[in-house]
């Protein structure tokens, strides 16, 4: 199941689960979309995959407990700002190539 974690890798800005403004690649590694534009390059420094919008898991139990109440958030902060120049040094190469390609 998805892990809806609590901030940016980068920033540390809150993410909770109802934020429109969080992105994750397909490992979840998980940003805002600010660092996703402006620092990363839509490179995740982890993967070199690209991002997507995260769903919002619902709050009401719309059907069959498939909502946060039984599937909770993820609580564990990982913060692991990355590098300016070392991810540029890294995008070089992987930006070349479009997300569905990688
Ligand atoms: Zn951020
Ligand atoms: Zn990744």
């Amino acid at each position: 199941m998805l892990q809806l974690r609590p901030t940016c890798e980068h920033c540390n800005k809150a993410l909770p689960p109802q934020a429109t403004d969080a992105r994750i690649c397909s490992f979840e590694c998980t940003f805002c979309a600010h660092c996703v534009d402006t620092v990363l390059g839509n490179i995740c420094p982890n993967c070199g995959g690209g991002f997507a919008p995260r769903p919002i898991r619902p709050t009401h139990n719309w059907k069959g407990d498939n909502f946060l109440g039984k599937h909770p958030a993820s609580g564990v902060v990982k913060h692991r700002p990355v590098d300016a120049a070392a991810h540029a040094a890294f995008a070089a190469a992987v930006e070349e190539v479009p997300p569905s390609q990688r």
